[in-house]
Protein backbone atom coordinates (compact mmCIF):
# COMPACT_ATOMS: atom_id res chain seq x y z
CA UNK A 1 0.00 0.00 0.00
CA UNK A 2 1.35 3.50 -0.95
CA UNK A 3 0.07 6.00 1.07
CA UNK A 4 0.52 9.90 -0.45
CA UNK A 5 0.43 12.59 2.21
CA UNK A 6 -0.49 16.29 1.06
CA UNK A 7 -1.66 19.25 2.02
CA UNK A 8 -2.57 22.60 -0.24
CA UNK A 9 0.24 24.70 1.63
CA UNK A 10 3.80 24.01 3.83
CA UNK A 11 2.75 24.00 7.76
CA UNK A 12 -0.58 22.40 7.32
CA UNK A 13 0.81 19.16 9.08
CA UNK A 14 1.71 17.08 6.24
CA UNK A 15 5.45 15.89 7.25
CA UNK A 16 3.73 15.30 11.07
CA UNK A 17 1.27 12.52 9.26
CA UNK A 18 3.63 11.21 6.80
CA UNK A 19 6.52 10.39 9.23
CA UNK A 20 4.51 9.20 11.76
CA UNK A 21 2.26 7.43 9.81
CA UNK A 22 5.52 5.51 8.21
CA UNK A 23 7.01 4.89 11.42
CA UNK A 24 3.48 2.80 12.40
CA UNK A 25 3.97 0.69 9.36
CA UNK A 26 6.16 -2.25 9.93
CA UNK A 27 9.28 -2.34 7.32
CA UNK A 28 7.54 1.00 5.51
CA UNK A 29 9.45 3.34 3.18
CA UNK A 30 9.44 6.74 3.54
CA UNK A 31 9.68 9.19 0.75
CA UNK A 32 10.25 12.67 1.08
CA UNK A 33 9.48 14.12 -2.26
CA UNK A 34 9.20 17.45 -0.92
CA UNK A 35 12.02 18.43 -2.25
CA UNK A 36 12.45 22.25 -2.19
CA UNK A 37 12.29 21.48 2.30
CA UNK A 38 13.09 17.95 2.72
CA UNK A 39 12.54 18.22 6.40
CA UNK A 40 11.26 14.70 7.20
CA UNK A 41 14.29 12.48 6.90
CA UNK A 42 15.74 14.46 9.37
CA UNK A 43 12.80 12.71 12.10
CA UNK A 44 14.70 9.45 10.96
CA UNK A 45 18.06 10.06 11.26
CA UNK A 46 21.40 13.20 10.65
CA UNK A 47 22.95 10.39 8.43
CA UNK A 48 22.93 9.91 5.16
CA UNK A 49 24.42 8.60 1.83
CA UNK A 50 23.97 11.38 -0.96
CA UNK A 51 23.11 9.93 -4.16
CA UNK A 52 23.32 12.35 -7.03
CA UNK A 53 20.28 13.17 -9.62
CA UNK A 54 21.46 14.31 -13.29
CA UNK A 55 18.78 15.90 -15.44
CA UNK A 56 19.30 15.42 -19.55
CA UNK A 57 19.39 18.94 -21.15
CA UNK A 58 19.86 19.84 -24.56
CA UNK A 59 22.59 21.62 -26.46
CA UNK A 60 22.70 22.97 -29.77
CA UNK A 61 25.07 21.77 -32.31
CA UNK A 62 25.58 25.67 -33.68
CA UNK A 63 27.00 24.27 -36.98
CA UNK A 64 24.31 21.53 -37.58
CA UNK A 65 21.31 24.02 -37.10
CA UNK A 66 19.93 25.29 -39.81
CA UNK A 67 17.35 27.50 -37.54
CA UNK A 68 14.34 26.13 -38.97
CA UNK A 69 12.90 26.73 -35.45
CA UNK A 70 11.27 23.14 -35.41
CA UNK A 71 12.48 22.81 -31.96
CA UNK A 72 11.27 26.39 -30.57
CA UNK A 73 7.92 25.42 -32.02
CA UNK A 74 7.71 21.92 -30.40
CA UNK A 75 8.36 22.98 -26.32
CA UNK A 76 5.47 23.56 -24.79
CA UNK A 77 7.41 24.83 -21.26
CA UNK A 78 9.38 27.89 -23.58
CA UNK A 79 12.90 26.43 -22.98
CA UNK A 80 14.30 26.80 -26.33
CA UNK A 81 14.33 30.66 -27.80
CA UNK A 82 15.28 32.08 -31.01
CA UNK A 83 17.79 34.77 -29.79
CA UNK A 84 19.12 36.86 -32.59
CA UNK A 85 19.04 33.92 -34.81
CA UNK A 86 20.41 31.19 -32.93
CA UNK A 87 18.83 28.77 -30.94
CA UNK A 88 19.35 28.89 -27.35
CA UNK A 89 18.36 26.58 -24.24
CA UNK A 90 17.17 28.05 -21.17
CA UNK A 91 17.99 24.79 -18.47
CA UNK A 92 15.39 26.37 -15.77
CA UNK A 93 12.81 26.07 -17.98
CA UNK A 94 13.79 22.64 -19.24
CA UNK A 95 11.98 19.64 -18.53
CA UNK A 96 14.09 17.08 -19.92
CA UNK A 97 11.24 15.22 -22.36
CA UNK A 98 13.98 14.83 -25.11
CA UNK A 99 11.14 16.22 -27.61
CA UNK A 100 13.30 18.70 -29.02
CA UNK A 101 15.95 16.43 -30.10
CA UNK A 102 13.43 14.05 -31.37
CA UNK A 103 12.12 16.70 -33.74
CA UNK A 104 14.98 17.99 -34.80
CA UNK A 105 15.60 17.24 -38.58
CA UNK A 106 19.46 17.46 -38.41
CA UNK A 107 20.49 15.50 -35.84
CA UNK A 108 21.56 18.96 -34.09
CA UNK A 109 20.63 18.65 -30.63
CA UNK A 110 22.41 16.52 -27.98
CA UNK A 111 22.21 16.44 -24.13
CA UNK A 112 24.34 16.74 -21.11
CA UNK A 113 23.85 16.03 -17.87
CA UNK A 114 23.29 18.57 -15.07
CA UNK A 115 22.94 17.58 -11.77
CA UNK A 116 19.64 19.33 -10.21
CA UNK A 117 19.58 17.74 -6.92
CA UNK A 118 20.77 14.32 -4.87
CA UNK A 119 18.53 11.66 -3.07
CA UNK A 120 19.92 11.44 0.62
CA UNK A 121 18.74 8.07 2.17
CA UNK A 122 19.51 5.25 5.20
CA UNK A 123 17.88 2.66 6.71
CA UNK A 124 16.61 2.75 10.28
CA UNK A 125 15.45 -0.15 12.03
CA UNK A 126 12.89 -1.96 9.46
CA UNK A 127 13.01 1.63 7.75
CA UNK A 128 14.32 2.47 4.76
CA UNK A 129 14.30 6.31 4.29
CA UNK A 130 14.64 8.52 0.96
CA UNK A 131 14.52 11.74 0.99
CA UNK A 132 15.05 14.61 -1.96
CA UNK A 133 16.49 17.72 -1.90
CA UNK A 134 16.51 19.94 -4.83
CA UNK A 135 19.96 21.86 -5.72
CA UNK A 136 19.75 25.70 -5.04
CA UNK A 137 18.80 26.98 -7.93
CA UNK A 138 17.40 24.57 -9.67
CA UNK A 139 13.81 25.16 -10.78
CA UNK A 140 11.71 21.85 -11.02
CA UNK A 141 12.50 18.54 -9.26
CA UNK A 142 10.60 16.34 -10.85
CA UNK A 143 13.18 14.31 -12.08
CA UNK A 144 14.31 13.89 -8.51
CA UNK A 145 10.91 12.32 -7.28
CA UNK A 146 11.00 10.01 -10.68
CA UNK A 147 13.82 8.88 -8.86
CA UNK A 148 12.83 8.41 -5.12
CA UNK A 149 9.62 6.78 -6.12
CA UNK A 150 11.64 3.76 -8.19
CA UNK A 151 13.06 2.81 -4.92
CA UNK A 152 9.90 1.44 -3.80
CA UNK A 153 7.86 -1.33 -5.49
CA UNK A 154 3.93 -1.45 -5.41
CA UNK A 155 4.03 -4.66 -3.55
CA UNK A 156 6.13 -2.59 -0.76
CA UNK A 157 4.19 -0.31 2.26
CA UNK A 158 5.38 3.30 1.69
CA UNK A 159 4.48 6.40 2.63
CA UNK A 160 5.13 9.58 0.48
CA UNK A 161 5.76 13.16 2.31
CA UNK A 162 4.33 15.56 -0.97
CA UNK A 163 5.51 18.71 -2.23
CA UNK A 164 2.49 21.39 -1.42
CA UNK A 165 0.33 22.96 -3.73
CA UNK A 166 -0.65 21.19 -6.70
CA UNK A 167 1.91 21.86 -9.44
CA UNK A 168 3.58 19.10 -11.35
CA UNK A 169 5.99 17.67 -8.58
CA UNK A 170 2.94 16.68 -6.67
CA UNK A 171 1.06 14.96 -10.08
CA UNK A 172 4.05 13.34 -9.85
CA UNK A 173 4.42 12.08 -6.53
CA UNK A 174 0.56 10.98 -6.29
CA UNK A 175 1.07 8.68 -9.82
CA UNK A 176 0.99 5.60 -8.18
CA UNK A 177 -0.53 5.74 -4.81
CA UNK A 178 -3.36 3.67 -3.27
CA UNK A 179 -4.65 6.44 -0.96
CA UNK A 180 -3.84 10.46 -0.84
CA UNK A 181 -4.21 11.33 2.52
CA UNK A 182 -5.36 15.17 2.89
CA UNK A 183 -4.01 17.16 5.70
CA UNK A 184 -5.74 20.41 6.61
CA UNK A 185 -6.43 22.90 9.46
CA UNK A 186 -9.47 23.80 10.70
CA UNK A 187 -9.36 27.73 9.01
CA UNK A 188 -10.75 29.46 6.05
CA UNK A 189 -7.32 29.43 4.61
CA UNK A 190 -6.77 25.70 5.39
CA UNK A 191 -9.91 25.04 3.39
CA UNK A 192 -9.18 27.02 0.71
CA UNK A 193 -5.85 24.84 0.21
CA UNK A 194 -7.79 21.97 1.02
CA UNK A 195 -10.19 22.47 -2.13
CA UNK A 196 -7.25 23.29 -4.42
CA UNK A 197 -5.96 19.92 -3.65
CA UNK A 198 -9.13 17.72 -3.61
CA UNK A 199 -9.55 19.17 -6.94
CA UNK A 200 -6.02 17.67 -8.32
CA UNK A 201 -6.45 14.43 -6.71
CA UNK A 202 -10.05 13.56 -8.26
CA UNK A 203 -9.01 14.38 -11.53
CA UNK A 204 -6.84 11.31 -10.60
CA UNK A 205 -9.32 9.50 -9.32
CA UNK A 206 -7.26 8.58 -6.29
CA UNK A 207 -9.18 7.25 -2.86
CA UNK A 208 -9.00 9.87 -0.46
CA UNK A 209 -9.41 10.99 3.25
CA UNK A 210 -9.04 13.68 4.86
CA UNK A 211 -6.76 14.66 8.79
CA UNK A 212 -7.82 17.19 10.61
CA UNK A 213 -4.49 18.91 12.47
CA UNK A 214 -4.62 21.23 14.84
CA UNK A 215 -8.36 20.55 15.14
CA UNK A 216 -10.04 22.76 17.96
CA UNK A 217 -13.56 22.51 19.51
CA UNK A 218 -15.23 23.79 15.98
CA UNK A 219 -14.04 22.41 12.48
CA UNK A 220 -17.18 22.94 11.17
CA UNK A 221 -15.75 24.49 8.07
CA UNK A 222 -13.99 21.43 7.16
CA UNK A 223 -16.11 18.95 8.39
CA UNK A 224 -18.93 20.84 5.87
CA UNK A 225 -16.78 20.59 3.12
CA UNK A 226 -16.02 16.85 3.88
CA UNK A 227 -19.58 16.55 4.10
CA UNK A 228 -20.56 18.05 0.88
CA UNK A 229 -17.54 16.39 -0.90
CA UNK A 230 -17.95 12.62 0.42
CA UNK A 231 -15.05 12.45 1.76
CA UNK A 232 -14.37 10.66 5.02
CA UNK A 233 -12.64 12.62 7.68
CA UNK A 234 -10.05 10.00 9.28
CA UNK A 235 -9.12 11.50 12.61
CA UNK A 236 -7.92 14.72 14.26
CA UNK A 237 -4.56 15.76 15.26
CA UNK A 238 -5.33 17.83 18.57
CA UNK A 239 -4.04 21.28 18.40
CA UNK A 240 -1.72 21.46 21.62
CA UNK A 241 1.48 23.06 22.82
CA UNK A 242 3.17 19.68 23.90
CA UNK A 243 2.52 17.92 20.72
CA UNK A 244 3.99 21.10 18.58
CA UNK A 245 7.52 21.27 20.89
CA UNK A 246 8.04 17.85 20.48
CA UNK A 247 7.49 17.88 16.51
CA UNK A 248 9.32 21.17 16.51
CA UNK A 249 12.42 19.24 17.77
CA UNK A 250 11.93 16.24 15.18
CA UNK A 251 10.60 13.93 17.94
CA UNK A 252 8.90 10.84 16.16
CA UNK A 253 5.39 11.38 18.50
CA UNK A 254 3.43 8.13 17.00
CA UNK A 255 5.81 6.27 19.74
CA UNK A 256 4.02 7.81 22.91
CA UNK A 257 1.11 9.60 23.85
CA UNK A 258 -0.31 10.91 20.87
CA UNK A 259 0.48 7.07 19.37
CA UNK A 260 -3.52 6.33 19.39
CA UNK A 261 -4.46 9.15 17.10
CA UNK A 262 -2.19 8.13 14.73
CA UNK A 263 -3.35 4.25 15.17
CA UNK A 264 -7.03 5.30 14.47
CA UNK A 265 -6.24 7.15 11.40
CA UNK A 266 -3.65 4.17 9.93
CA UNK A 267 -6.86 1.98 11.02
CA UNK A 268 -9.12 4.42 8.96
CA UNK A 269 -7.11 4.28 5.94
CA UNK A 270 -6.22 0.55 5.73
CA UNK A 271 -10.28 0.13 5.60
CA UNK A 272 -10.82 2.99 2.97
CA UNK A 273 -8.03 0.99 0.63
CA UNK A 274 -9.79 -2.22 0.71
CA UNK A 275 -13.07 -0.59 -0.12
S1 LIG B 1 14.00 18.59 -23.62
FE1 LIG B 1 11.80 19.01 -23.78
S2 LIG B 1 11.48 20.62 -22.30
FE2 LIG B 1 13.66 20.56 -22.65
S3 LIG B 1 14.01 22.06 -24.25
FE3 LIG B 1 13.72 20.08 -25.26
S4 LIG B 1 11.53 20.01 -25.76
FE4 LIG B 1 11.83 21.64 -24.26
S1 LIG C 1 15.15 21.83 -34.97
FE1 LIG C 1 17.35 21.50 -35.16
S2 LIG C 1 17.90 22.60 -37.00
FE2 LIG C 1 15.89 23.34 -36.44
S3 LIG C 1 16.31 25.15 -35.16
FE3 LIG C 1 16.15 23.39 -33.76
S4 LIG C 1 18.25 22.70 -33.52
FE4 LIG C 1 18.23 24.01 -35.32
Amino acid sequence: MQIAVLSGKGGAGKTLLAVNLANLIEGSTFLDCDVEEPNGIYYFSEYFIKEKVYSKIPVVDEKKCVNCNMCIDFCRYNALIDFIGKVKVLPSLCHSCGGCQLVCPHEAIKEKDELIGWINQTIINDHQIFGGELKIGKETGVSIIEKILQKTSDEEDSVIDCPPGNGCSVMESISGADFCLLVSEPTIFGLENLKMVYDLIKIYNKKSGIVINKAIKNNELIEAYALENNIPILGYIPFEKELALLNSKLNIVSEGKYRPYFDHILEKIRKEVLK
